[in-house]
C-alpha cells in the first residue's frame, strides 16, 4: 500500500504536506514505510489510547523500538486522514488549470493547412485561455472532419466566400490567420470588421502597404492586432534575452542567425511558396524572417543600415520566381553588427550565435518547434542551460487571448510585423542595387518589452 502511495502525486503532495506540518518525531516516523503503516492501522481501529501494550507489540512485529518510544501512538488528529474511503478537499497543485471553458476566449481559425493541422490545432490542448470554437477553409468536408474532433459543428465552420458572417458569431472573439502570405492583408481587414482581433502568421505581408492597411483597419475597428512570432515566446529565446540583458556575456559585439531547409516542389505547403504573387519572395521572406527577428530581439536595437546578396541556382526551376539563398548584414545604433543568411537548398538548420566581450551564447536551435538548445561559454567552457521546454504555440495564443480579456497592447503587435517588413524590403533593395540601404523608421521597443508574456523565465 505505501509503494502505491509514493507513486500517486496527489498521495506524494498529501505526505509532503503532512511531514512539513508535523513535528520533528513524526517526520521520522513518517518517512519509514513499516511505522506510518503502523500507525496507520492503530489509527484505524481507533484504539487512541490503545496503549502501551499494543504499541510495543506492533514495534515488536515492525523490529522493535527502533523508530519512536515503545507505546507511542500517532494522535488521532494529527492527520486528516478518514477512516473510510473520502475525498480531501483541493490541494495545491503545480500544475497549471486551463480557465474554465466558459472563460476562455474563442478562436477561429482560418485556413487548415500544414502549419494549423500540426502545430496551432494541437497546441490548444495546452492552453489556458483559448478555445477553437470556429474554422475557415475552402474545403468543407475537411473542415467537417476537423470540426468533429473539436467539438465544432456546421454554425461553426466557413468558408473564404462565408468568412464575414462571423461578424454574427459571438463565440468567436480572436481569428488566427495561417493561409499564403499574400492573403495575410485581406482577410484581417475583413476580420477587423467583423469585429474580431487578429493573431496573423509571418510574415506580415508581402509589402509595407498591405500592413499599414492591416494596422489602421484594426486600429479603425478597434481590434487587436498581433503578429504571430512564436520564438518570441518561447523559453529558451527568452532566457538567451534575459542572459544578453543581464551582461552575461558582456557588451554584444556581434550576431550570426542562419535559417535554411530544402524547398519541396511536390510538397502542397511548399508549393505556394515557389510563387512571388504568394509568398511575395523566398527564403528571406519566409524563413529569412526568423534570423532577422532574432537579431533584433537579441540585440534589443532596431537596424540601421543593412546589405544584402542572393545566390540562385539559375537552372533550378525552384528559383524561377523567389530567391533561394539570400545572405544579408544589419548594422545596430550602437554597432552591433548581424551578418544573417537563409536558404531554400541546404538542409534544416535554424540557428544563431551572440558574440560579447566576455563570452559566446548560441541557440541551436533557435527557431524549431520543440527540442531548443541553449549554450553560453565564457570562452573557456561551454555550458547548456537547462531550462524547461514548454509549448509556445500555447503562450502566444494565451498572451493574445489575455491582451483581448485585459484590454493589453500585444508583445508583438502589427507594428512589430511592419518593421520586419520594412527591413526585409531594404534588404532586397540592397541586394538588387549592390549598395547598403539605411532604414528610416522611429519603431522601438524597451528591455521589459522583450521580456513580456514570460516574465516566469529565469535562466540560472
Ligand atoms: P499550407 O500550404 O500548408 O497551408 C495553407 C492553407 O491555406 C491551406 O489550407 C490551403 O488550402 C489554404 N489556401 C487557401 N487558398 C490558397 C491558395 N490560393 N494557395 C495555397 N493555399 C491556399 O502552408 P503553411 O505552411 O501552413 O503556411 C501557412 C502560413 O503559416 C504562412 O503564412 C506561413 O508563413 C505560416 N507558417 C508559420 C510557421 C511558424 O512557425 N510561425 C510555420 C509554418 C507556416
Amino acid at each position: 500500500m505505501h509503494d502505491e502511495l509514493s507513486n500517486d502525486p496527489i498521495a506524494g503532495f498529501s505526505r509532503r504536506r503532512f511531514l512539513q506540518g508535523t513535528s520533528g518525531a513524526l517526520l521520522a516516523a513518517g518517512a519509514m514505510s513499516p511505522v506510518l503503516a503502523g500507525s496507520r492501522n492503530a489509527s484505524t481501529t481507533g484504539s487512541r489510547q490503545g496503549g502501551a501494550a499494543s504499541g510495543a507489540a506492533m514495534n515488536e512485529a515492525s523490529g522493535g523500538g527502533h523508530f519512536g518510544t515503545e507505546g507511542q501512538r500517532l494522535p488521532k488528529e494529527a492527520t486528516s486522514v478518514p477512516d473510510s474511503l473520502g475525498g480531501r478537499p483541493m490541494p495545491e497543485v503545480e500544475y497549471r488549470y486551463p480557465a474554465p471553458p466558459e472563460k476562455r476566449l474563442g478562436w477561429a481559425i482560418v485556413g487548415l493547412g500544414d502549419f494549423a493541422l500540426n502545430e496551432i490545432l494541437p497546441a490548444f490542448g495546452a492552453c489556458e485561455h483559448s478555445k477553437i470554437t470556429a474554422l475557415v477553409s475552402g474545403d468543407r468536408d475537411k473542415a467537417r472532419e476537423v470540426g468533429s474532433r473539436f467539438g465544432i459543428g456546421e454554425e461553426g465552420l466557413y468558408d473564404y466566400e462565408s468568412f464575414d458572417e462571423i461578424a454574427d458569431n459571438d463565440d468567436v472573439d480572436i481569428v488566427y490567420i495561417i493561409v499564403p502570405n499574400a492573403f495575410h492583408a485581406d482577410l484581417t481587414v475583413r476580420a477587423a470588421r467583423a469585429g474580431k482581433h487578429v493573431l496573423c502568421e509571418k510574415p506580415m505581408a508581402p509589402t509595407v502597404a498591405e500592413c499599414e492597411r492591416m494596422i489602421s483597419a484594426c486600429r479603425d475597428n478597434d481590434r487587436k492586432l498581433m503578429i504571430a512570432y512564436r520564438e518570441q515566446f518561447e523559453p529558451h529565446n527568452l532566457a538567451a534575452i534575459r542572459m544578453i540583458q543581464e551582461g552575461r556575456i558582456g557588451d554584444l559585439r556581434q550576431i550570426n542567425a542562419h535559417h535554411g531547409r530544402e524547398l519541396d516542389p511536390s510538397s502542397p505547403e511548399d508549393q505556394w511558396r515557389m510563387r512571388r504573387d504568394l509568398a511575395g519572395g523566398g527564403s528571406l521572406y519566409d524563413i529569412g524572417i526568423y534570423s532577422l527577428n532574432a537579431a533584433r530581439y537579441l540585440s534589443g536595437e532596431e537596424p540601421v543600415e543593412v546589405w544584402g546578396n542572393v545566390s540562385n541556382k539559375p537552372d533550378d526551376p525552384r528559383f524561377a520566381e523567389v530567391e533561394d539563398t539570400m545572405c544579408f548584414w544589419l548594422r545596430f545604433p550602437s554597432g552591433v553588427f548581424a551578418e544573417c543568411s537563409s536558404s531554400y537548398s541546404v538542409s534544416s538548420s535554424k540557428r544563431g550565435t551572440v558574440n560579447g566581450s566576455k563570452g559566446t551564447l548560441s541557440l541551436d536551435p533557435l527557431s524549431e518547434y520543440r527540442r531548443h538548445k541553449l549554450t553560453v561559454s565564457d570562452g573557456k567552457e561551454m555550458c547548456e542551460q537547462i531550462i524547461e521546454e514548454d509549448n509556445q504555440f500555447a503562450a502566444e495564443m494565451d498572451h493574445m487571448s489575455l491582451c483581448v480579456r485585459d484590454d493589453g497592447t500585444p508583445k508583438t503587435p502589427g507594428e512589430e510585423g511592419l518593421q520586419d517588413i520594412r527591413i526585409i524590403t531594404a534588404i532586397y533593395e540592397a541586394a538588387w542595387t549592390g549598395k547598403s540601404v539605411t532604414i528610416d523608421s522611429d519603431y522601438s521597443r524597451s528591455p521589459e518589452d522583450f521580456l513580456r508574456g514570460r516574465e516566469d523565465i529565469t535562466p540560472k
